[in-house]
């Protein structure tokens, strides 16, 4: 086998006396040299876990596959509760507090669905957002676990960027939602076997292309969007039908809502996310949690 062409770290070192070659070692990043037993051992774990990571993508993809046509014939709620029917392991809800995600949390608790309640506390929310995360928790008797950054990167980000870099280029809005929601992101689902959100087809051209039920290679799990194919206005109807609080600065314009110095309210007519990060190319709007 052509190690050095399987693993491209790898290189080769010819050992040469008076113009013989006479040895040969293997070269990783083009400096520490190891042996071909290590190298080769190197080669096996790579390719068993390539293999095995394959092999999940497959399984995942197949689920999603037959997940798919039986949950889009089935009402949000009942979307639900098949998942839960069909998904051994944990199932972790995300929250961010806004309009889809207090009504799919009512969804939740009213059936007594089984899944781990999160939120991610970017830091930058608004007061408003705080006030209604301490409320839904009396009203539905739950603790809704927060992730938070890691505060040495929060800490690296502001020094370098400063504490709104965020508006200065995409690179540092990106590098900012990358710290304060994608990394934590990852932290709340590991090990989930399902991942619930509630993103809608209408909120976005971007969400229009994505699906009902879809696994995620990078996460590793099945991800449903139960009110993938609800609008607004029906999600609204909902939630003034249960009487679920909702947060106040939806009435302001707010059609979404996430940080504050990253969100403004819309005008009548805006697409519902134009109020995020309204500086930057409309088409290009996510945080990177939804990729
Ligand atoms: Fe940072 Fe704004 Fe992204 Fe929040 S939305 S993580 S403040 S860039």
């Amino acid at each position: 086998m052509n190690y050095s062409d399987e693993i491209p770290e790898l290189g080769r070192v010819a050992t040469e006396l008076d113009g013989r070659i006479i040895g040969g070692r293997l070269t990783v990043n083009g400096a520490a040299t190891v042996s071909k037993a290590t190298a080769a051992s190197k080669i096996n774990v790579q390719t068993k876990r390539k293999k095995e990571a394959q092999t999940l993508q497959a399984k995942l993809a197949a689920k999603a596959a037959q997940l798919g046509p039986l949950l889009r014939e089935l009402s949000p709620i009942d979307r639900l509760r098949k998942l839960r029917e069909e998904i051994t392991g944990r199932i972790v809800f995300t929250t961010s507090f806004g309009l889809e995600d207090q009504v799919i949390l009512q969804m939740l608790v009213e059936s007594d669905i089984d899944v781990d309640l999160v939120t991610l506390d970017t830091g930058r929310l608004f007061p408003q957002t705080y006030d209604l995360w301490a409320e839904i928790e009396i009203r539905v008797g739950r603790r809704i676990r927060a992730i938070y950054p890691q505060q040495a990167e929060v800490a690296a980000l502001v020094d370098r960027e400063g504490i709104n870099g965020f508006y200065k280029s995409r690179e540092a809005r990106l590098s900012c939602c990358h710290i304060r929601k994608v990394e934590p992101l990852g932290r709340a689902l590991a090990g989930a076997q399902a991942w619930i959100t509630g993103l809608r087809a209408e909120q976005s051209a971007g969400r229009r292309d994505m699906a009902l039920v879809s696994s995620e290679k990078d996460c590793r799990l099945i991800k449903l969007n139960p009110l993938f194919d609800w609008n607004r206005k029906t999600v609204y109807d909902f939630a003034t039908s249960h009487n679920i609080p909702l947060n106040p600065l939806h009435a302001k314009g707010f059609a979404s809502i996430g940080c504050a110095p990253c969100t403004r309210a819309i005008a009548p007519g805006e697409p519902e996310r134009a109020g995020r990060w309204w500086w930057e190319d409309e088409t290009k709007k996510e945080c990177g949690l939804h990729v």
